[in-house]
């Protein structure tokens, strides 16, 4: 076993990978960027070494800088985790040259299964299925045409050096083949610099069940069982499990089988991951090989027993696999849930921004929890946005499932956008509970996703009550002022105080902290009227008016008592005057109005226009001092493939644009100074 291993890589699989060297007596080297001096993965390793700036290229990708970590640091071997330069066969080879082990399988391996195009190559010849397709070396617009019609339409375009659900792109029908073909080709020689495409017949309502593998030195190869992970969003997946619903023993040997025979096709050694898509008829596909440790690594974990980092050690320092096929078994039922710091009721844009709160549930033997990030931390644009995987295990999936649901209601995620209520939702939709659903699913079902299931206007004014006393509680708690002019609590000498609270109301898409709300197209104003009387608070939101009280039960969960309804709410502060008002598996986001932007009015609060997310400006639509009506738009950015419209929010001009095309911008940055017209 090796004495020292350097961890090429940040965040839960840094911290993940730590942890199985401390148990192991390997000692650890940490690499960090410029931004993550602070982070948790560098806190916890032996010894940690900065490689340069935030950029993943100047630092993570940074091949060179890495390996002269490794050998100021003494290490003996660098294990890449997952992303970064994990699937690199040329970082493996110059690991190799300065005399260092690569913690993954031989770089011919590595080659082999990283073109698509020779992955399916290899399977074909090996014997394992693969769907229809045209992968050959062919690639002018005419030729590649010609080959969708044979495969049939639907067909995915693919790019041959693609990876995490990039450079894809499917087309229905004949006449929409050309212009894929450009947009796929243009996209794969940006992201990958390879512009190489294969062509695939899509499945209709697939479902994507994949095969861990390992194999040693000796030849041998064996399999630790199946991941299902169809539940998957723009082709990126959320929830996974082990073992996948529903699969016969005949399958999931059937399955087991291919995946073990593709690893032996290219001498594979270490953990590796066969993926195959199941169609609707119970037949298996190849679709790629993943020749690293995969995020959803621990389902497997939990039902076989078996550290896959530990075996992925033991196996680059040259020894035997563990065990034998017929002596891994498992036992009940795995699911895992990632949580992302994205907003799904914006195309699951990634958000970026300090985690104000940051809670996850104690850990058990049955709960699982893996992050590389705390409270107070930054999430920022440059790195994945994953904040933290749950995985709970079980006798039966049912069990395994409730006891998942249990811990993600026990989260506590404010001051970035997150998938966690998104989450909670997928997992209590009936058919994944049913178990078996297909990758589209997700899809397909989004309204219901993300919709909250109670919008009446009674319940919007149940949310504002609860806001608006948390609000005067909060400020009852503040430092006792020193003379009573200065409370802010409604104490009035001989008088009962009314005092106006109005609430920017959305009840699904998020209020981005810097977003005005006159931005978001759903956000509405509610105004509570509150009346401080001797025996307590009144509350008047349009004709509703009575007395209120909100008892706190702990843990973020009050009870509202306003007139003669009651109920229990959670809040939880978001940012500053901004609340998230939870109620079941509902949620409302409200934020309170500024005095000072409501005596001004509306057009000045909302003078400078920000970004709702990271992205990267495309267009500057107006010119610097010409009149727009409400509603032009102004500016658009671009964020992970998608284009968003930035528009003036009332009649006025844009005074300056204070970004140009082509930047890099952050969530919340200041982009437009907007005049209003005089009314
Ligand atoms: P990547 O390397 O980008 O992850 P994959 O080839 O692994 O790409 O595919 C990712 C996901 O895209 C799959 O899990 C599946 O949901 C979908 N997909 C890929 N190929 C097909 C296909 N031929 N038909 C239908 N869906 C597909």
């Amino acid at each position: 076993m090796f004495e020292k291993i350097l961890i090429a890589n940040r965040g839960e699989i840094a911290c993940r990978i730590l942890a199985t060297c401390r148990r192991l007596g390997v000692a650890t080297v940490a690499i960090y960027s410029e931004v993550d001096a602070d982070a948790l993965h560098v806190r916890r390793a032996d010894e940690a070494y900065c490689i340069g700036a935030a950029a993943a290229r100047d630092s993570y990708l940074a091949a060179e800088r890495v390996i002269a970590a490794a050998r100021r640091s003494g290490a003996q071997a660098i294990h890449p985790g997952y992303g970064f330069l994990s699937e690199s066969a040329e970082f493996a080879e110059r690991v190799a040259a300065a005399g260092l082990v690569f913690i993954g399988p031989p770089v011919a391996a590595m080659r082999a299964m990283s073109s698509k195009a020779t992955a399916r190559e290899l399977m074909q010849r090996a014997g394992v299925p693969t769907l229809p397709g045209y992968q050959g070396e062919q690639q002018s617009p005419a030729y590649l045409r010609r080959e969708a019609e044979r495969v049939g339409y639907p067909v995915l375009i693919k790019a041959v050096a693609g990876g995490g659900g990039k450079g894809m792109r499917l087309v229905a029908a004949a006449a929409e083949f050309d212009a894929a073909l450009l947009a796929c080709q243009r996209e794969a020689a940006a992201s990958f610099g390879d512009a190489r495409v294969l062509l695939e017949k899509y499945l209709q309502q697939p479902r994507h069940i994949e095969v861990q593998v390992f194999g040693d030195a000796s030849g041998a190869v064996v399999h630790l069982f199946e991941r299902d992970c169809s539940a998957q969003r723009r082709h990126q997946k959320v929830i996974e499990e082990s073992p996948a619903p529903g699969l016969t023993d005949a399958q999931r040997a059937v399955l087991t089988q291919a995946g073990c025979a593709a690893a032996r096709a290219v001498g594979y050694t270490g953990a590796g991951t066969v993926e195959f898509l199941l169609d609707r008829a119970g037949q298996f596909y190849f679709i790629e090989m993943n020749t690293r440790i995969q995020v959803e690594h621990p389902v497997t974990e939990m039902i076989t027993g078996i550290d896959l980092v530990e075996w992925q050690l033991r196996i680059a320092a040259g020894e035997r696999l563990p065990l034998e096929q017929h002596a891994i078994g498992r036992e009940g039922h795995a699911i895992e849930a990632r949580l992302y710091a994205e907003v799904p009721e914006a195309g699951f844009l990634p958000s970026s921004g300090t985690l104000r709160r940051f809670e996850l549930p104690p850990a058990t033997a049955a709960l699982r929890l893996e992050t590389g990030i705390e409270a107070g931390d930054r999430v920022s644009i440059d790195y994945d946005p994953m904040l933290a995987k749950v995985i709970a295990r079980a006798d039966s999936r049912i069990a395994a499932l409730a006891a998942l649901q249990a811990a993600l209601a026990q989260v506590r995620i404010a001051g970035v956008g997150n998938n966690l209520l998104f989450l909670r939702r997928l997992l209590a939709s009936e058919p994944l509970q049913r178990g078996g659903i297909d990758t589209e699913f997700i899809e397909g079902h989004l309204p219901e996703l993300l919709r909250n299931t109670a919008t009446d206007a009674s319940i919007e004014a149940q949310a504002a009550a609860a806001a608006t006393l948390w609000t005067i509680a909060q400020e009852q708690h503040a430092p006792a002022a020193a003379t009573p002019w200065e409370r802010s609590d409604g104490w009035r000498l001989n008088a009962t105080l009314t005092r106006l609270l109005q609430w920017e109301f959305a009840a699904c898409a998020p209020l981005a902290a810097s977003t005005p709300a006159a931005a978001q197209t759903d956000a509405k104003l509610i105004e509570v009227q509150v009346e401080y009387r001797a025996s307590g608070l009144g509350l008047r939101i349009g004709s509703r008016h009575a007395s209120a009280v909100l008892h706190d039960l702990g843990g973020d969960r009050y009870l509202l008592r306003w007139g003669d309804r009651s109920e229990r709410v959670q809040i939880l502060e978001d940012g500053p005057r901004q609340l998230q008002i939870g109620r079941a598996l509902d949620c409302y986001r409200l934020r309170r109005r500024d005095a000072l932007a409501a005596v001004e009015g509306p057009q000045q609060a909302e003078s400078s226009l920000a970004a709702p997310m990271p992205g990267r400006i495309i267009a500057l639509l107006s010119k610097p001092g010409e009149a727009v009506a409400k509603g032009t738009p102004l500016l658009i950015i671009e964020a992970m493939k998608m284009e968003h419209t930035l528009r003036a929010p009332a009649d006025g001009s844009v005074r300056a644009y204070r970004a140009a095309v082509g930047e890099q911008i952050e969530e919340g940055a200041q982009l437009i100074d907007f005049e209003a017209a005089a009314p």
